[in-house]
């Protein structure tokens, strides 16, 4: 889906003044859980890229010790600095997350993070329960719904949901034909710049948004129900989740090609693993801690060689 608007609205995010805003919005989110001189651990390249800055600039305003984790990404290299660096919190994509969370499990490598924090997306719940019990740590969620150029919203302490970042932008609820549905109904999630409200941005998911008062506190308009809406590929989007979730599986990609399904699996050996679908092309292997690194880390590193256009 094409939507020029994502640019202008990223253009706008990324003006100085607006960083330092959102510097200063995601200041006061980590605040809440981060303290002095805490290690936070950033899973991200250190590219030329809006957000990544954003959550650095953030994390050295707590007065908190970044640790980048430089140019090697396998999943042992992420393991191994968590551990000794005894980062107390890790900031990075969902998926990495995830599998971060059930290698630790796997290698029996006892961590000390206390919080996570997902850039990138207001996650599913069976997401963040994964990464909650997997490190035995709390999930939050940064909305971010692009990709990586705003900063949104952020989840609630409190009630499963996302505070919208209301001072920059709004948020509205439509029905398939774009047009607003009763309040507190369901709906398709339409973001907006308050700054220039015609440029509208769907952001891909269905939510209803409360605007009542928060148990929290927070006062801002606050999405609930987040459902993901699998464009255009919802069966396997849905592969995808039912796979992740497992447990026995570190990582998968999924691809629809000419030859039709295509599927790679990396597994931990002698661990029970789902019934799988038919497909052209089926690669389980076992993980390969020398070599193997994210997927989602792959895909990401492809993405930022696209122009925008291509968004
Ligand atoms: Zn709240």
């Amino acid at each position: 889906m094409v939507q020029p608007s994502y640019v202008r609205i990223a253009q706008l995010a990324e003006t100085p003044e607006a960083m330092d805003k959102s510097i200063s919005y995601m200041q006061e989110n980590l605040r809440r859980f981060l303290k002095k001189n805490e290690k936070v651990l950033l899973l991200f390249p250190k590219q030329e890229n809006a957000s990544c800055r954003i959550l650095e600039q953030a994390v050295l305003a707590c007065e908190c010790i970044p640790i980048w984790i430089g140019a090697d990404f396998r999943w042992m290299t992420l393991l191994k600095t968590a551990f000794t660096t005894r980062s107390s919190c890790i900031v990075g994509p969902p998926l990495m997350l995830l599998g971060l969370s059930k290698l630790a499990k796997q290698m029996g490598t006892p961590l000390s993070v206390k919080n996570v924090l997902m850039a990138g997306y207001p996650t599913t719940a069976w997401l963040v329960d994964g990464v909650r019990q997997g490190l035995d740590c709390m999930a939050w969620g940064c909305f971010d719904p692009g990709i990586g150029a705003v900063i949104a919203g952020f989840t609630c302490p409190e009630v499963n949901g996302v505070h919208i970042r209301d001072e920059v932008y709004g948020v509205d609820i439509v029905d398939e034909n774009d047009q607003p549905v009763p309040d507190g109904e369901p709906g398709r999630v339409v973001l907006y710049p308050k700054a220039a409200p015609d440029l509208r941005f769907a952001v891909g998911d269905r939510a209803r948004l409360d605007l009542r008062k928060c148990s929290c506190g927070c006062r801002t308009p606050k999405l609930v129900n987040i459902d993901t809406v699998k464009m255009g590929n919802e069966e396997l989007s849905e592969l995808g989740e039912s796979l992740h979730y497992w447990t026995s599986i570190l990582d998968c990609r999924i691809i629809r090609s000419e030859y039709g399904l295509e599927l790679e699996l990396i597994v931990f050996p002698g661990e029970k693993l789902p019934k799988l679908p038919s497909a052209a092309k089926l690669v389980v292997r076992p993980f390969d801690p020398e070599t193997d690194e994210p997927f989602a880390h792959m895909n990401e590193l492809k993405k930022r060689y696209l122009s925008p256009e291509n968004h």
